[in-house]
């Protein structure tokens, strides 16, 4: 699928997550079991591990619908990073979107600099300090934050920097109402 159309079928799905009208064929064991030898994801979704922004749910998708990456303040590791070259090289992805969040803990944390005994915690904390500026609120370092992680990746990757198609995007979910700024 192209970049376009999975774009527009992901704001199609959060229409209906807010709507509340989402569809159900999709979310059953019998489609669940309908998909068991093949995948054929059409959008790398790469969003917060915060409990409350699961994918699926926001954009009302079903299973084989979304190649996930989740972690804590959406920071994107070389594993991360091997992830997505996985979905793009062989299961033929071209829209990666970053879905960055409202009241996030991670960003919290690296605003606040709270100290921590854990390097990995710490290590994770630091990625985000770097976007910092002086008066920005909590929101604006978290929009910042996933605006260098998208835009890092085809620097980093020889393999996103070289597929034709393909189109990475970001995006705002907001926790207080549901809705996703494009
Ligand atoms: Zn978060």
């Amino acid at each position: 699928m192209r970049a376009i159309e999975a774009l527009e079928r992901l704001k199609d799905g959060h229409s209906r997550f807010l709507k509340g009208t989402r569809e159900s064929t999709n979310k059953t064991l019998s489609y669940a079991k309908q998909l068991h030898n093949k995948q054929e994801p059409f959008a790398v979704i790469v969003s917060c591990s915060d409990s409350r922004v699961s994918p699926e749910l926001i954009f009302d998708a079903g299973f084989g619908d979304l190649f996930t990456i989740r972690t804590a303040g959406n920071i994107i590791s070389d594993y991360d990073l091997a992830s997505i070259e996985y979905a793009v090289l062989f299961l033929d992805v071209r829209l990666i979107l970053v879905v960055g969040h409202s009241d996030c803990g991670a960003v919290r944390a690296a605003a606040e600099d709270t100290p921590c005994d854990s390097m990995y915690l710490t290590g994770l904390k630091d990625a985000i300090t770097a976007v910092i500026e002086v008066e920005m609120s909590l929101d604006d370092i978290a929009q910042a934050h996933i605006e260098k992680e998208a835009s890092s990746l085809t620097a980093r990757s020889k393999i996103l920097s070289q597929t034709g198609q393909l189109r990475i995007a970001t995006c705002f979910y907001r926790l207080d109402n549901g809705k996703i700024c494009w």
